[in-house]
């Protein structure tokens, strides 16, 4: 069952994000490891934003559980980058998978179901994963960044997470994507060479295409659809 927050848990959580709104990402991390360690956690699907969390949370508290939601519709860039993040930073990003693989799956619906109805598709070989996955934990950290498109305008350094049971840390809001990558490029942190490509934001392979100039930076993400959120991030679900 997915946990609550009281009233009292809730004001407390809106505090503390007021209180660390001009704080830089480390400090706020430094805030959500000291609060909430073991019991504090990172999904991942390692764009430019997670990648700079991890680098940091490695300095932090490399013991941090770390993983991605392995769908098994991921690029092999994706893939090949978890490697070589374990690898410059001495870390496990662990690989959390739905119950069937992509086979058994395909096999069981008739074939691929994110043709026809990606909210099921991302329900089942994401969210439910990490439904599973949160309840050994109290908080996550996420990698959203206001500026990243409307519906993330919003969004808190701290709020209680309700679909999840989770705090929910962003230590990254008010970043913009230049300040990201200015921290990449400055400390030679891995990415994924789809961005590169045109892929400013990576997703799963058959949802995710590459921008035309001008674009808004997660316009690649089922494109053609009015989906534009897998359902982690949004009250919906
Ligand atoms: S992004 Fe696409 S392939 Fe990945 S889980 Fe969602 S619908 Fe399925």
């Amino acid at each position: 069952m997915v946990r609550t927050a009281s009233l009292e848990e809730l004001g407390w959580i809106a505090e503390q994000s007021r209180r660390l709104e001009g704080c830089s990402p480390e400090e706020i991390l430094t805030w959500a490891v000291e609060r909430y360690f073991p019991r504090f956690t990172m999904a991942t699907g390692l764009g430019p934003e997670g990648c700079v969390i991890i680098s940091m949370l490695a300095k932090i508290e490399p013991r941090s559980y770390i993983f991605n939601l392995d769908t098994g519709y991921q690029f092999r860039e994706t893939l090949e980058l978890r490697d070589r993040m374990n690898e410059k930073y001495g870390i496990q990003i662990d690989l959390q998978r739905p119950e069937l693989s992509v086979l058994d799956y395909e096999r069981l619906h008739g074939g691929p179901v994110y043709t026809h109805d990606s909210d099921r598709c991302c329900h089942d070989r994401k969210i439910a994963v990490l439904h599973r996955v949160a309840m050994d934990y109290d908080a996550w950290a996420t990698g959203i960044r206001r500026d990243q498109s409307p519906t993330r305008a919003d969004t808190p350094i701290v709020k209680w997470d309700k679909k999840f049971g989770l705090v929910k840390v962003s230590p990254l809001a008010c970043w913009t994507k230049k300040d990201v990558w200015k921290r990449i490029l400055d400390e030679q942190v891995p990415y994924n060479p789809l961005h590169d490509q045109n892929y400013p934001s990576v997703g799963c392979q058959p949802c995710t295409r590459a921008v035309q100039p001008g674009e808004d930076e997660r316009a690649g993400r089922w494109s053609g659809s009015t989906k534009t959120e897998c359902g982690l991030h949004t009250g919906k679900d």
